[in-house]
């Protein structure tokens, strides 16, 4: 009889802390505030964006997954207030969050890893990144050398507890998926592009997650007083320029077109407008 006391005790304690309203949200997806954030952060529902691969992000900051039979891939976490809807458009593609092994990121700053910690807490994946965004994904807020870093301190989100770090041609695989990782730095360092074959019945295209490679920064950052950081720029935009890419979907997916009618010159279109706002970027400078 004792047990069975004890049992419904512990039973109507769980169903009452279960359904409390009040309850905190976690320190990792209390909102950051922005300009844009709010408005990025507009809930969208996901769209298929090739055979293995889904858009599963906010209205203005991406994230996109990639199923394979043995797990899930995400690319990005957006805001750390993004993580939530991130988990929910996972789940109306129709998987489960727990299946995601991989967290992998195109740059680490608060609106791209933003909610990475959380997402790698609530689902128990790893998380990836290019060499040089390490120190500022686990520590934060920047890393060293980041046209940004003088924002400084109000740029600073939740650090990812470990990362895994992958230079240019490294590959994440999950079951038969391969993800190449294509080192893009110049926006930030380590910044990285993903790229992955995507296969239906009669054939294969190249996907590809387009880093960013706008030449921003904190106001007192000239890129051309940094000539290095400018080459890496100029490299960046060049082999995105390059790369097969019947598919594309962007960090900031407002920059490349929805509609699929220029398959194949996506990347192109990308890096071209991202060299032309560079280049009247220096002008200005
Ligand atoms: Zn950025």
């Amino acid at each position: 009889m004792k047990l069975v006391v004890v049992a419904i005790l512990i039973l109507s304690t769980s169903i009452s802390v279960a359904g409390d309203p009040v309850a905190p949200l976690p320190a990792d997806q209390e909102p950051f505030k922005c300009t844009r954030c709010t408005d990025w952060n507009q809930p969208v529902e996901p769209w298929r964006l090739s055979e293995n691969s889904w858009y599963v992000g906010t209205k203005g900051l991406a994230s996109v997954l990639i199923v394979d039979d043995a797990g899930l891939i995400l690319i990005d976490g957006g805001l750390p207030q993004s993580a939530a809807q991130i988990l929910e458009n996972v789940r109306k593609t129709g998987h489960d969050p727990a299946d995601i092994r991989w967290i992998l990121n195109s740059h680490a700053h608060f609106d791209h890893a933003g909610g990475i910690a959380a997402l790698a807490r609530m689902t128990g994946a790893r998380v990836a990144a290019g060499r040089d965004g390490v120190i500022a994904l686990t520590r934060g807020p920047y890393s060293p050398g980041d046209p940004q870093a003088a924002f400084g301190e109000s740029a600073r989100y939740p650090s990812v507890d470990s990362v895994f770090a992958v230079d240019d041609g490294d590959v994440i695989r999950v079951g038969k998926t391969r993800v190449t990782a294509i080192a893009t730095p110049g926006h930030a360092p380590g910044g990285m592009s993903w790229t992955w074959q995507s296969c239906d019945a009669n054939q294969c295209r190249d996907v590809v997650y387009l880093d960013s490679l706008n030449a921003v920064s904190s106001d007192d950052y000239r890129f051309s007083d940094h000539p290095q950081t400018l080459a890496a720029l100029r490299a960046s935009i060049d082999r995105l320029a390059a790369l097969p890419c019947d598919v594309a979907m962007a960090a900031h997916p407002d920059q490349v077109p929805k509609s699929p009618g220029n398959s194949g010159t996506l990347c192109t279109a990308y890096a071209d407008s991202a060299r032309e706002r560079l280049e009247k970027r220096l002008k200005s400078e």
